[in-house]
């Protein structure tokens, strides 16, 4: 993909209940969900008495040291890894939310987009609300304030009965965790269950299952979609209906965003970017002497390729992992310098040969053209550029902070114009109903997939 992050998750969300060392947990669950949002990482957590937060610009690692942890205290935690557009990234943009209000205290942590947030902060302010940030997420805290109803699950309700678009909300008070899922289930939220030292169990929410792997918690099953999990005293979390299902699940999250070893909506990531690579080999078959992935995002499609094509898998380009995002930004003029300082071909290896480059997907074709060129300049004879989801065509509303229309270089140029714009031999794509083979879901099983066919639902 476009790795240089030009189409990004917003966030991660883990929220953890009445279990041993709670901030911990929440501490190790972002730190493996650190590839949802690199920006501000947080934690809020509950004696029973009070709420306790921290938060901070940065990594997960970077935020939280052993002192900070420690005042973390109770059984009870929220956590939230932040990624955030250019001039919105403010400490005071990072979450949890947290604030007092005439019930106590609350802090709330959200993965997704309001879609009628603005309207929604509009008539707030006209009320006389004050904003202390940019978040679609202080709307809520505003919403559950100015209700007129006794309880705050009640309060809760009422305020996401009042927002549209895509969430994944934890809120985390004093004594209680509520956890939900928008009605159309857009972002991904699991629950999961955690063994205390006295043999008892806590519970878990998180944006992804890797999560639950790292603390060593065993995967229950997803949050339905309009589905609310209260989580309260001990025993298990009870479910209400709140609003009626109409499943569209991010389809982007097998792309590119979900970690391979997760598992999301009710499917393995890994094996599903395996069977992309092989549908994209059915659907588009070439000649060449070897099938290399852009590296990390493009590995598992370029395996099923391979195998599927019978054409040998070699790791021709070489990641480094360790560009952080401090470094200063290269100027326009040298993007090919923001390429190579993470991606380097192995020369030996592919100087003479037709090679066939696998990646996730084309967004703006600058970085897709660097690529192109660094190969080229190794010595590769052909490169055949195959990538393994739809042209995306069309912007997210639901979370992802991705480029406008204009920018995105498949609703813009036709096929062979972006073949001629990245310079590559040969492009092509996998189509969407390749992909949704990939999935091996039931016919009936619908996703969002707007940023492939600009059918939005909301
Ligand atoms: S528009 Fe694309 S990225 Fe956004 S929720 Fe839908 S499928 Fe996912």
């Amino acid at each position: 993909m476009e790795t240089l992050r030009d189409w990004n998750e917003e966030c991660a969300v883990v929220g953890v209940y009445n279990a041993d060392t709670a901030a911990s947990v929440a501490y190790y669950s972002l730190f493996s969900m650190q590839h949802r949002g690199q920006e501000a990482s947080g934690i809020s957590s509950s004696t029973g008495e009070k709420l306790i937060t921290i938060k901070d610009r940065g990594l997960v690692t970077a935020v939280f040291g052993d002192d900070k942890l420690k005042k973390l205290k109770g059984r009870s935690a929220v956590g939230h890894n932040r990624y955030s557009t250019a001039g919105e990234d403010s400490i005071l943009d990072a979450q949890p939310v947290f604030a007092r209000y005439d019930l106590g205290e609350i802090a709330i942590v959200h993965n997704g987009n309001l879609t009628n947030a603005k309207q929604i902060r509009e008539d707030l302010i006209q009320k006389g609300a004050i904003f202390q940030s940019f978040m679609d997420t202080e709307n809520l805290i505003h919403l559950i304030a100015k209700s007129q109803k006794e309880k705050l699950i009640d309060r809760i309700i009422d305020a996401v009965h009042k927002i549209e678009g895509a969430y994944s909300l934890i809120f985390l008070s004093r004594k209680k965790m509520f956890a939900i899922r928008d009605p159309h289930g857009f972002r991904p939220l699991s629950l999961g269950r955690i063994k205390n030292s006295d043999g008892s169990f806590g519970y878990m929410v998180a944006s992804e299952t890797c999560a639950f792997d790292l603390v060593g918690a065993e995967y229950i099953r997803d949050v339905e979609p309009g589905e609310m999990l209260v989580f309260e005293a001990e025993g298990e979390p009870r479910s209400y209906k709140i609003f009626e299902k109409q499943p569209r699940p991010c389809i982007f999250e097998f792309v590119y965003f979900a970690r391979p070893d997760s598992r999301v909506f009710g499917h393995n990531v890994y094996e599903v970017r395996k069977n992309m690579g092989q549908e994209l080999a059915r659907e588009k078959p070439i000649e060449a002497d070897m099938v290399i992935p852009v590296p990390d995002s493009g590995v598992a499609a370029a395996i099923g390729y391979a195998r599927e094509s019978g054409i040998p898998f070699e790791l021709g380009i070489v990641r480094n992992h360790y560009v952080g995002r401090t470094f200063i930004e290269p100027t326009q003029q040298s993007r090919e310098l923001k390429v190579k300082l993470k991606l380097n071909p192995i020369k030996e290896l592919i100087q003479g040969k037709r090679l066939i480059v696998i990646d996730d997907s084309i967004v703006r074709g600058t970085t897709s053209r660097q690529i192109v060129r660094i190969l080229r300049a190794a010595g590769a004879k052909e490169v055949h550029m195959k990538i393994s989801s739809p042209p995306t065509i069309s912007p997210c509303y639901y979370g992802v902070d991705t480029p406008d229309k204009s920018q995105l270089i498949c609703a813009n140029m036709t096929l062979e114009e972006t073949c001629r714009f990245i310079e590559a031999d040969s492009l092509s794509f996998l189509s969407l109903e390749g992909l949704r083979r990939s999935i091996q879901c039931d016919e009936r099983e619908l996703f969002c997939q707007a940023c492939f066919d600009g059918k939005y639902i909301v």
